[in-house]
């Protein structure tokens, strides 16, 4: 009496070491999209030192940024990805509007 029922292997489902290096390819990209450790401490030091978003404040209001915005996309240009020339201090509603454009 078999203790388990038979395995049927989908024959469209992916090799387990192919999967490994889509994951790794994952894991890759999302680094390259410049999203871990240094990039939360570098954008912690951008809201501290312009804690004002900085589109607001061309229209003349004082409102309190929550979001650092990449100019120059980190994909385009990862050289410029945790430099302050590169980056906009955004409140939550400026910044999706500019993603909205496409920014
Ligand atoms: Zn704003």
């Amino acid at each position: 009496m078999p203790t388990r029922p038979p395995i049927h292997r989908n024959p469209w489902e992916k090799a387990p070491q192919e999967r490994a290096r889509a994951y790794e390819r994952e894991r890759g990209s999302s680094a390259s999209r410049g999203y871990g450790y240094d990039w939360r401490q570098f954008r912690e030091r951008i809201l501290a030192e312009r804690p004002l978003c900085q589109d607001c404040e061309q229209q003349g209001r004082l409102t309190a940024a929550s979001e650092v915005h990449h100019i120059a996309k980190p994909r385009a240009r990862p050289d410029l990805r945790l430099d302050p020339q590169n980056v906009a201090s955004l409140c939550v509603s400026c910044h999706s509007r500019r993603t909205g454009r496409g920014e």
